[in-house]
């Protein structure tokens, strides 16, 4: 981070591969320079040997990337990170597989005079139908980039949706309007989880996106499950994963609504639930705002044991990576508190092994998930 280091004798180019030496003249590794951003250097390697980053270290870092990720592909899966950016020591470089389409980002200036030759590398060595460039996020301007969107290659459908299995189920994938590359992979494991915890429960999946815990409890035997997000376009997408695949969608009712209004409203009808999955937007983006984000998901984790019936269960997430697991498992346990109830954590959940925590990158933690039962 920018505080850590001092300033440079000369002025250097923003994305420039530099070495990083300790005051007393060790060096310490390499990384992207990024004059602009906070986090000031983005590393490449650790370590005493100043390895240059060339052509063939971006191709071997990808192949390496998706070798390591090549046992979750299987009929039964074909959706999934192959890149998953500064963890896979590739900073700012996410690609994500989806059947035979791939997506891919570059959110940082190090990353983006790759650009060609990425493009290249993924035709080379994955064949894709298509390729999609999705740098349309905004933290791109951190790093002195504006955003870009673009089909590279490949018919993309006109209204951009491609089709992907995750776990034996079916999933329809807006690649051009979609949330990040289309698709929240990092839930892939949990929400496996929450179709083996669904059977015979009355479901509430709040912040549902595209439906992706919804379709998982119905498969799990879920009597009813209902959806609430904000999104049109992703409530329309929601309809379509059901009729994909055999699941009684009789049994399930999507609501367009804001959460925090829809929860308070079921709490003073009445209403209750044996399942409630709790899967908000990052609410913490920046230091500044996470005493807010900890008022925010309190507020919701207390509205959802409010609305659980006893021996029911929260299974709550928050993917804000400036919030860390204990500081998320108090604001929970204040929740509770405020709810004047006694829980207790049954499982502990967090992104799927594709998006790995590298340990020199803790920061590469962020997803955090509680299941806890009502007692
Ligand atoms: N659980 C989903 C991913 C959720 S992403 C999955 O597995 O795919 C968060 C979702 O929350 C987005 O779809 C966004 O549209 C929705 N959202 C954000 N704020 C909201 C609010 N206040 N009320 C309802 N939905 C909201």
């Amino acid at each position: 981070f920018s505080g850590a280091l001092e300033a440079p004798k000369q002025s250097i180019a923003n994305g420039a591969v530099v070495t990083l030496q300790s005051a007393g003249g060790d060096t310490l590794g390499t990384g992207f320079y990024s004059p602009h951003s906070q986090i000031r250097l983005r590393m490449l390697s650790f370590g005493p040997s100043t390895q240059s980053f060339d052509r063939d270290s971006l191709r071997h870092r990808i192949q390496q990337a998706a070798k390591a990720r090549n046992h979750l592909i299987s009929d039964n899966n074909n959706m999934l990170r192959l890149v998953s950016h500064d963890a896979d020591f590739l900073p700012g470089l996410i690609i994500d597989r989806y059947g035979d389409w791939y997506v891919f980002q570059i959110l940082s200036a190090g990353m983006e005079p790759w650009r060609q030759d990425i493009i290249a590398i993924v035709r080379e060595l994955f064949q894709p139908a298509g390729l999609v460039e999705r740098s349309d996020e905004t933290v791109r301007r951190k790093e002195g980039l504006e955003p870009r969107k673009e089909i590279v290659f490949g018919e993309l459908p006109e209204d951009g949706r491609v089709n992907g299995i995750e776990n034996g189920i079916c999933f329809q994938i807006d690649l051009w309007h979609g949330h990040k590359t289309g698709f929240y992979l990092d839930q892939r494991d949990n929400r496996h989880a929450v179709r083996l915890l669904a059977a015979n429960r009355h479901v509430l999946n709040c912040f549902s996106y595209t439906g992706g815990f919804s379709v998982a409890a119905l498969q799990g035997g879920a009597k009813s499950v209902i959806s609430l997000d904000e999104s049109r376009d992703a409530l329309a997408i929601l309809e379509n994963n059901l009729a994909m695949n055999a699941v009684a969608s009789d049994c399930h009712q999507s609501f367009r609504v804001d959460v925090f209004k829809e929860l308070r409203t079921y709490q003073s009808e009445g209403k209750r639930f044996d399942l409630i999955i709790l899967d908000p937007p990052k609410f913490a983006s920046s230091q500044a705002n996470v005493k807010r984000a900890c008022r925010g998901y309190k507020d919701l984790n207390r509205l959802a044991f409010e609305l659980l019936h006893p021996g029911g269960i929260l299974i709550t997430f928050s993917c804000s990576g400036l919030i860390a697991r204990d500081l998320f498992q108090k604001v929970v346990f204040d929740a509770s508190l405020d709810a004047n109830t006694e829980a207790m954590i049954i499982q502990q959940l967090t992104q799927s092994e594709d998006h790995p925590i590298r340990l020199s990158f803790p920061e590469s933690f962020y997803l955090k998930g509680l299941v806890i039962r009502k007692c």
